[in-house]
């Protein structure tokens, strides 16, 4: 059974994720705006892949825990970048903020002594670093790249090869 605390906890970062998804949604629509393919292809999958596995994961622990779902208003995601590096730099530091939540979600899980989720939690702190590195690592593509538009095309054409990939434990049947 969950408790309180754990089950709030939870719920505010399952929306989080939600929030995750409609800020690279929108950074995916600048992208295709700006005439970027394949950069928009990278952030959409990143969209998809907060919606449909990180958030994901979190409703289906609350209720496989036995708790309830509670999603909430979404804020609306900025919107307005000057270049792509002010984007995935956006991004960079929006997964740090996660990285944080978790971190502070994981606390929680301690101090309510929540061995289940402390375990559920693990997955998403190993996650963290993969988000942290990848978002970081094309912000230092950006800059090596600078307004060289031929190594931006490059760039583009690599981001376009991303693709969804399901998280096998996330099945229909639940
Ligand atoms: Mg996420």
């Amino acid at each position: 059974m969950l408790k309180t605390k754990v089950q709030k906890a939870l719920n505010d970062q399952m929306n989080f994720e939600i929030y995750s998804a409609y800020i690279y949604a929108a950074m995916s629509a600048y992208a295709a705006e700006k005439n970027f393919p394949g950069f928009a292809n990278w952030l959409r999958i990143q969209a998809g892949e907060e919606l449909l596995i990180h958030a994901a994961k979190f409703e289906k622990f609350i209720i496989d825990r036995g708790g309830h779902v509670d999603f909430d208003k979404i804020d609306k995601p900025k919107a307005g970048w000057d270049s792509l590096l002010a984007v995935f730099e956006n991004a960079y530091r929006h997964e740090c903020k996660v990285s944080a939540n978790i971190n502070a979600l994981y606390d929680v899980a301690v101090a309510e002594d929540d061995k289940a989720a402390q375990q559920f939690l693990a997955w998403f702190i190993n996650e963290q670093v993969e988000e942290e590195k990848n978002t970081d690592q094309i912000v230092q593509q950006l800059k090596i790249i600078a307004e060289n538009p031929q190594g931006l095309f490059m760039l583009d054409q690599q981001l376009s090869a991303r693709t969804f990939v399901p998280d096998p434990t996330m099945s229909a049947a639940g």
